[in-house]
């Protein structure tokens, strides 16, 4: 089980404030307590009301997917609901998935920002006989995806920077580990493809571990 826990209503609304076509998907995987269709309608009416209190008028349109988490099933949901044609084309995506199906969805579309509803603590262990499995997420408890460009710094950076990147890069492989491709040249070219990179210039403090923690009541 991935175990999240939603983030403040403000803060999502900072994340889709500049957007207005607003596309929720669910996930009906994994992710405790459960986050499907009837939390993503929920989430729709409480930012509805948020942005009105904000002049703010946002158009949402909800759906869900088996497992946000694999890549078949999130390719294959956004192809039968036509997500990428409801609005012409959304402008911007909230997923109430954990962090792993937030950087799923932000690949499908690299130009459509994707935002994350949740904070994602902690992950329950998965044992395999075979096949690979990658880290994308490493349950920091304050997810940075609405600034990295849905690429997790913590997980995807050797050194888990905050603050990348570290300069050592070379090639786009990390200095550290020279078979994986350096996270944050990864944030860079994705900020860059949607025009955003001025945000590499702010500055993120250190990390609060405080808040990664070993129980969450729900
Ligand atoms: S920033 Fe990375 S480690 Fe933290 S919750 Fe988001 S995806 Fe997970
Ligand atoms: S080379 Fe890139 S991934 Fe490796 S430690 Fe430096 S910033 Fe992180």
């Amino acid at each position: 089980m991935i175990v999240t826990t939603q983030k403040p209503v403000d803060e999502i609304l900072d994340f889709i404030a500049p957007y207005k076509n607003i596309f929720i998907m669910g996930c009906d995987g994994c992710t405790q307590p459960p986050r499907g269709i009837r939390e993503a309608i929920t989430i729709s009416q409480l930012l509805e009301l948020a942005g009105k209190l904000k002049n703010k008028e946002f158009v949402f349109k909800t759906g869900t997917c088996a497992k946000q988490c694999d890549s078949h099933l999130a390719a294959e949901t956004v192809q039968q609901s036509n997500l990428l044609g409801k609005f012409e084309k959304p402008d911007a995506i909230l997923t109430m998935a954990c962090g792993l199906g937030v950087q799923m969805l932000a690949g499908i579309d690299p130009s459509i920002p994707v935002f994350p509803a949740q904070n994602t603590h902690f992950m329950g262990a998965e044992e395999r006989e075979q096949g690979t499995l990658e880290e994308r997420c490493a349950g920091c408890g304050d997810c940075v995806l609405a600034i990295t460009g849905g690429i997790c710094p913590v997980a995807r950076c050797s050194k888990g920077l905050l603050n990348g990147a570290c300069g050592g890069a070379k090639e786009g492989k990390c200095e550290l580990s020279p078979e994986r491709p350096c996270g944050w040249v990864l944030i860079y070219d994705r900020l860059k493809a949607q025009g955003k990179l001025d945000q590499l210039k702010e500055l993120r403090p250190l990390r609060d571990y405080r808040v990664t923690g070993w129980k969450v009541t729900v």
